[in-house]
């Protein structure tokens, strides 16, 4: 090693020393031994590597050591922080998948608090005294909601797929058509999904169409149901041609096999009403004679993750006593939170007021317009020689495997950094203490108010003022 590298390494000071002082011992006060220790040891070790990677010369170093303190402080306080932690979304994607989904109604989010601090009600039945089901919880909401004979739910969709296909098909053939094998976000596959469940993948048709006839002549003594799955997070357009849930629900009864959808999102209001397009709700389904239809619980519905069955009384029974429901069960704090989230649809109008999902659906643009002017007019004296700032038309989307290729009108705050380039604005603004995530577009960074909550809007400014002035 040169010399130059071992003086400058021989400079950095031995933790017991630095824990000795002062201010490393008040940091110990406030967050103990270990947490103070593990954050110095990791702090000198960065510093190290920046010596021996010939990043740093002795200027640095000296700068570095002048400010230990501070930034023993800076890596303790970094080490505590979780690693799942808030976030803002200003990406204009509502159901963003890797932000997590949906966000939770606030009296979910009180239920859910409510019953992770005490004993509760989950498998008892307080009349009597005696064992009751955790299902139960949500079996009458969902069955008055949707107009279903009886309700199951389970950890998320995947599981409620896997679980209806092992209960209902197993070691049968199960018919598909070959426009709706469907792969969705995380490899969820449907001929891998059916492989895992011991059902026979029956495709019928073409990937563009697939007609009554194609099912009807695929049907034999093996067949135990006909499967539709709602494409949900593509769209077929041009010549194409699918059977309709009545009709393959009646051809299913026919011949005494069981009609299942899988819904994908599963919404329970008609997105019309907003001014969006048509997406079948899960009522439709039911109505048009599916037996089994199975929908997320945190994509459309706006609540937590979970698989959601609904359907025939005669096949949920089935399904409630195949061991994987056991393996798929959900817990407490989600059924906790999905009771709240449910109730809610007792009332349109509060569901649309208090589920966030919906609240960011049916939110029009001159309202986002106002709340950006709120915004722009809080900021732009702040950064004004930093940025140009305008508000501009925009389009967010659903997300989430929901409705693709459907935009909504949205409206952005436009930010165009004058000092630093729009790549660099964009990653200090995820880097900052709450996260914040943007897009880029032509330069600029966009805050799309569609996503951001009105809660979130002085987080948003000081997180953008910190990004503009580097501080
Ligand atoms: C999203 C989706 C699923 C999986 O639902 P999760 O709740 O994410 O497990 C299954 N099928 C379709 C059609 C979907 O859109």
């Amino acid at each position: 090693m040169p010399n130059k590298k071992r003086l400058l390494l021989s400079q950095l000071p031995a933790v017991d020393q630095v824990l000795r002082e002062q201010y490393a011992q008040s940091l110990v006060k406030e967050y103990g031994n270990a947490a103070v220790t593990r954050a110095l040891r990791n702090l000198l070790a960065n510093w190290r590597q920046q010596i021996l990677q010939e990043l740093w010369s002795e200027g640095e170093l000296v700068a570095a050591l002048a400010d230990l303190s501070a930034a023993l402080k800076q890596q303790v306080q970094l080490e505590q922080r979780p690693s799942l932690r808030p976030v803002v979304n200003a990406t204009g994607v509502i159901i963003h998948t890797n932000l997590g989904r949906s966000l939770l109604p606030q009296v979910a989010q009180a239920q859910m608090a409510a019953v992770a601090s005490t004993y509760s009600t989950l498998e008892v039945d307080v009349e009597s005294g005696d064992r009751g089901s955790r299902y139960s919880h949500v079996q009458e909401l969902l069955c008055e909601l949707t107009g279903a004979e009886d309700a199951l739910v389970v950890n998320n969709n995947a599981g409620a797929v896997l679980l209806t296909l092992a209960a209902l098909g197993r070691g049968r053939e199960v018919i598909v058509s070959r426009g709706q094998l469907v792969e969705i976000g995380g490899s969820f596959r449907i001929p891998e999904v059916m492989e895992q469940s011991g059902c026979y993948l029956v495709e019928v048709g073409t990937t563009n169409k697939t007609h009554l006839h194609d099912y009807e002549r695929a049907i034999g003594p093996e067949t135990a149901a006909l499967l539709k799955v709602h494409t949900s997070n593509y769209r077929l357009v041009g010549f194409t041609e699918s059977v309709d849930g009545a009709d393959l629900a009646a051809l299913a009864h026919r011949h005494n096999l069981v009609a299942v959808e899988d819904l994908g999102s599963g919404v329970l209001l008609d997105l019309r009403r907003f001014g969006h397009i048509y997406e079948p709700t899960v009522q439709e389904s039911l109505a048009a004679g599916m037996d089994v239809v199975t929908f997320s619980g945190d994509k459309l519905l706006g609540g937590p993750q979970a698989g959601i069955i609904v359907g025939k009384s005669c096949y949920l029974a089935k399904l409630r006593q195949h061991p994987l429901t056991r393996a798929l069960r959900i817990d407490k704090l989600t059924l906790a939170a999905l009771e709240a989230t449910l109730r809610l649809y007792r009332d349109e109008a509060t569901a649309i007021q208090q589920i966030p999902t919906l609240r960011m659906l049916a939110v029009q643009p001159t309202e986002l317009r106002a709340r950006a002017q709120q915004l722009v007019a809080h900021i732009e004296p702040r950064v004004k020689d930093l940025a140009d700032i305008t508000i501009v038309d925009t389009l967010a989307q659903v997300g989430g495997g929901s409705l693709p290729g459907y935009d909504l009108a949205s409206v952005a705050v436009a930010v165009m950094p004058k000092n630093i380039s729009a790549v660099e604005l964009e990653r200090r603004l995820r880097l900052g203490a709450v996260p914040v995530f943007t897009r880029i577009y032509r330069d600029q960074v966009m805050l799309d108010l569609r996503t951001i909550q009105p809660s979130e809007e002085s987080l948003v400014q000081e997180a953008l003022c910190q990004a503009l002035t580097g501080r």
